[in-house]
Parts: C-alpha cells; sequence; structure tokens
C-alpha cells in the first residue's frame, strides 16, 4: 500500500530574504491567518487529513501562539488533522542552530507546553530547511514526539561555507532513527518520514510519474512519504491551484493518512 501526509510548513516567504528589512520581514497576522484558512478548505479534499508544521524562530517565537491561530489549529485537529513544530532555529543565511541540543531543547520544550496548555498536541517535528540534527532525537523523545518529516533523501543543502541539511545515503520510506546518524536506520522511539513529492519543486507531470513509480514500488511493501509544500502558497491563487491538482493526482495513487495513523502503521508493520 502506498500512503501519503500531506505536509504544510507553516511559513511566509519574506522570513527567508535577508536583503529586507527587520519590519518587512515579520509575519503578517492578517495574511497567516489566511493562509491556514485557505489550508483548512483545500484540505477537505483529504478529509482533513494532514499536518500543518506550525513555525517558531528568533524572529517569530510565539507569535502561533496568539489566539487567532489556537483557534485555527484546534478547528485542524477536530477535523481529523495532526499539528507538528517547524523549528526554524536559524538566521537565513547567517546562523544556524540545528545542533546546539540544550537550545533545540529549550526551544522544542517552550513549545510543547504552550501547546499543550491551549490543549493542542503537537505529534511530528520537521526542521527548518529540512536541518536535522541527530542531536535534537533525545529532545523529541522528552516532549513524546515519535516522528521526524525532516528527510529528504539525498538533500545537501550549504549556505556559503555552512552546511544547513545532509540527508545523504538517507532510505526513501519510513524508518526508525538511528541516535548516531540521521541518515540511518536505529534503535530510537522516533521514525522518519521522507519527503516523497516536494510540490513547489516538481511539475504537475513529474508528480504524476513520481506518485506511479512509487505505487509500483508500494506492490510489495508499504511505503509512507510525505508530500511537502508551504502556507504561502496557499495565499497564491496559481500555487494553490496546483497543490489543488497535485492532491487529485495523488489521491489516484495512495491514500491520504493523518500523523497518528502514520504512527500507527508504521508500528504495525514492525510488528509484523
Ligand atoms: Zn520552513
Amino acid at each position: 500500500m502506498l500512503y501519503f501526509v500531506f505536509t504544510v510548513d507553516g511559513d511566509w516567504s519574506q522570513y527567508y530574504d535577508p536583503a529586507l528589512s527587520e519590519e518587512k520581514r515579520r509575519p503578517s497576522l492578517q495574511k497567516l491567518v489566511d493562509y491556514v484558512k485557505e489550508e483548512i478548505k483545500v484540505t477537505e479534499a483529504l478529509k482533513g487529513k494532514f499536518v500543518h508544521f506550525i513555525h517558531t524562530s528568533p524572529r517569530a517565537r510565539d507569535f502561533f501562539l496568539r489566539r487567532e491561530f489556537v483557534t485555527l489549529f484546534r478547528q485542524i485537529m477536530d477535523f481529523q488533522g495532526s499539528l507538528g513544530i517547524h523549528c526554524h532555529e536559524d538566521d537565513p543565511r547567517k546562523e544556524y542552530f540545528y545542533s546546539d541540543q540544550k537550545r533545540m531543547r529549550e526551544v522544542i520544550g517552550f513549545f510543547c507546553e504552550a501547546l499543550s496548555e491551549n490543549r493542542l498536541k503537537a505529534s511530528a517535528y520537521r526542521g527548518g530547511y529540512l536541518a536535522f540534527s541527530p542531536l535534537t532525537i533525545p529532545v523529541l523523545e522528552e516532549n513524546h514526539i515519535f516522528l521526524d518529516f525532516s528527510c529528504e533523501p539525498g538533500r545537501y543543502l550549504m549556505h556559503g561555507s555552512n552546511l544547513v541539511s545532509d540527508w545523504r545515503g538517507a532510505p526513501d520510506n519510513f524508518y526508525r532513527l538511528d541516535y548516531q546518524d540521521h541518515r540511518r536506520r536505529g534503535s530510537s522511539n522516533v521514525f522518519e518520514i521522507p519527503v516523497g513529492i516536494y510540490v513547489e519543486n516538481l511539475s504537475l507531470a513529474k508528480i504524476q510519474s513520481k506518485a506511479k513509480k512509487l505505487k509500483k514500488r508500494a506492490e510489495n511493501s508499504n511505503i509512507i512519504v510525505s508530500v511537502l509544500t508551504h502556507s504561502f502558497n496557499f495565499g497564491n491563487f496559481f500555487e494553490r491551484r496546483k497543490i489543488v491538482k497535485a492532491l487529485k493526482i495523488l489521491k489516484q495513487y495512495g491514500t491520504f493518512i493523518n500523523a497518528e495513523e502514520a504512527h500507527s502503521k508504521i508500528v504495525e508493520e514492525e510488528k509484523r
């Protein structure tokens, strides 16, 4: 069987641009609220099953904990969707803190606690720029997050002399993460679900041919991969239409599930 988890990283496009003034890089409340509302509308076609990854970063540490978002996040959960944390522990193009375990522990701990105070729960994690350090694995375990979605097999992202994200040699189906090396199968309690379809980076024709190949591979074993896009695309008519079309294509090849369902399927699979 082929399973897809549709995932939306809760970013706005100005975040990444170091050429903009501090003021312009800040998120707009109205825009971001509208993006999330569109996500909810579009994912009705998936019976609400998707993961919204809540952005947190030094620039917008608790912006998404505002009442307006909490209401929408609760709606996502009520509609069978899932929530995740999307930690951009970086200053784009300047500094990256993904390997600073103390810092990651503070940030993830703070955010999980804040969510739970609002009766929300994060069941998944994804690093900004798909960055990930194995030092984050115990931190996720401590916070009862047992799914990571940061892997894009083969990814090797450098910004100048900084290595931001390295997934060379990683498996292209779900696996249990290794405490020493996040690109290897191991014995931690956190499972990796790799990116299978990166919507922005692929044409619709390419999305279809990738889905076909995945479906072929899934004849003999269960495959679970994520479908990745970003919140800001929901604010653009053409991008949103592409997402709608992509989901329609993918539904012909696989079944969309939420994070909790993905976790139980993997646990079941391991028992076999
Ligand atoms: Zn991001």
